[in-house]
């Protein structure tokens, strides 16, 4: 391979890394209850949580944070949440089933989604607000009200297809949400159905990075409030939906000196860092970088509630570039957000057992393959490039200084595709059959967001743990509750 091994070190809270550090005690874990194993901290996503309050008490604006549970389908981090004043964001039945089954009450539940008649059925009987996607949908569910008598379902409308005052036309084009173009005309739907439904807010969720774009979103949203008040419509919530992200390395210059080495290697000034020079996006036309970068921002400082802060602190310009949290606040708006990934931060870790390790002939990385599959541990399916953690069974004889080793990481199944990485991962001690690689950080969508039983190999089982008396325990996730009965606090 030959150069400085390129390290991308996961970022590591404070819990997280005191789980990490207790190598025997993940071993008892994974042998008990087998390799790939899904740890989940559900008190970290309280921390969390409360970072988010924080953000909005700095601005004195009110509203709710609901947790966009499709990201992760853990039991215990539902329950430890409810246990809280936060809400929840469901997106089918079962997890509306879910959540009202972990102590959720209605006003804390928003249903979103792609929704089936059950599901419309269930959020309006249930009573919680239902996020309205599209004229069809607030046309379906009146109808639902109305057939079935139901009680008038409060719902926000989802806008999409904002344009920035009078300048750039937002390219993004979303399936999801009404373009804020037909709000007129589904406003009045919204008053001829006023016997079934009630408006309370209106929304957006765009699947971005960029701040400007969610800030045009929700300049937008506060015009499309002003119309619905200027009909005398009365909805006072804004919803800013999630993507706020999650900084998941530790060194900003390890990202970049990877990122820059990437680039070279794409256009084969250095030695490929990838199987097969797979470029995550980017290709060599002629000597030409071409393409666009397919990964996600891992060093982002400003992920979290540190984004929803910069969001709140832009300026509007259509409002004379005053800051959008003073204007919510003007006249006193709700603030509505739906973090998923942001939410669990540091609430998680995927353990996978080292099967085999083979030294390459002809030289190159070592080929280690894990008990584990590709979908369990879908960090490269959501384009986080991480380093996992060796943790070693056997602690290396003291004075045995380790080694670095380059590896290529494969899953289980017999399939060619079945990789847990592309790229070449530099670890700085040689794994060993028997040792756990730990991926820090997958609790956001990479724990079984892609789960499948291909070839019949196991689901992973999910444990939740807790710090009691200075030391770690744990239970299966289903049998966790926020109560100290029986072990969990
Ligand atoms: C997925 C989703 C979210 C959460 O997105 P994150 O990027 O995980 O914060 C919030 N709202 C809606 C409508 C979603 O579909």
């Amino acid at each position: 391979m030959g150069g400085q091994p390129l390290y991308l070190e996961p970022r590591l809270g404070r819990r997280l890394r005191s789980v990490l550090e207790s190598p025997g005690w993940l071993h008892m874990l994974a042998d008990a209850l087998g390799s790939p194993l899904h740890v989940v901290i559900p008190d970290q996503i309280v921390e969390n949580f409360d970072g988010f309050r924080s953000t909005y008490g700095r601005h004195h604006l009110s509203g709710q944070v609901f947790f966009a549970h499709k990201a992760n389908r853990s039991s215990a981090v539902l329950r430890r949440l409810a246990a809280t004043d936060a809400g929840v964001d469901v997106a089918s039945l079962g997890e509306l089933q879910r959540a009202l089954g972990s102590g959720f009450a209605p006003d804390r539940i928003m249903a979103t989604g792609p929704k089936n008649p059950e599901f419309l059925w269930l959020a309006a009987r249930g009573a919680v607000t239902v996020g309205i996607d599209a004229p069809e949908e607030l046309e379906q569910l009146a109808v639902l009200v109305r057939t079935y008598s139901l009680p008038r379902v409060r719902i926000l409308l989802r806008l999409s297809g904002f344009e920035a005052a009078g300048v750039r036309v937002l390219s993004r084009r979303s399936r999801f949400g009404t373009p804020v173009r037909e709000l007129a005309a589904v406003l009045d739907m919204i008053e001829r159905y006023a016997d079934a439904v009630d408006l309370t807010g209106v929304g957006y969720h765009l699947d971005t990075t960029s701040v400007t774009e969610k800030a045009t979103a929700l300049e937008g949203c506060l015009r499309a409030l002003e119309e619905c008040r200027s009909r005398g419509l009365r909805p006072r919530a804004v919803d800013v939906g999630g993507g706020f992200g999650v900084n998941y390395l530790a060194d900003r210059g390890q990202w970049e000196r990877y990122t820059t080495e990437l680039t070279g290697a794409v256009l084969g000034t250095r030695p490929p860092l990838t199987r097969g020079g797979h470029g995550y996006g980017l290709r060599n036309e002629g000597g030409t970088l071409r393409g666009t970068l397919g990964l996600y921002p891992a060093h982002r400082p400003a992920a979290g509630a540190r984004y929803l802060d910069e969001l709140l602190t832009h300026p509007a310009p259509s409002f004379g570039g005053r800051p959008l949290a003073e204007l919510l606040l003007e006249h006193l708006y709700d603030l509505y957000a739906e973090p998923g990934r942001a939410l669990l931060d540091q609430c998680g870790t995927t353990l996978a057992k080292v099967l085999e390790v083979r030294t390459p002939r002809d030289g190159g990385p070592l080929l280690v393959r894990l008990a584990a599959k590709a979908d369990d541990v879908a960090l490269e399916e959501h384009g986080v490039l991480m380093d996992p953690i060796v943790v070693p069974r056997h602690a290396a004889p003291s004075g045995d200084p380790a080694e670095p080793a380059a590896v290529q990481l494969f899953g289980s199944l017999c399939l060619e595709t079945d990789l847990i990485t592309r790229r070449t991962v530099h670890l700085p001690r040689r794994p060993e059959p028997g040792d756990l690689l730990a991926f820090a950080n997958t609790a956001g969508y990479c724990m079984d967001f892609h789960a499948t039983r291909a070839q019949d190999q196991p689901v992973a089982r999910k444990v939740a743990v807790w710090q009691e008396g200075g030391s770690w325990r744990w239970c299966l996730d289903d049998e966790y509750w926020p109560i100290s009965v029986g072990g969990a606090q």
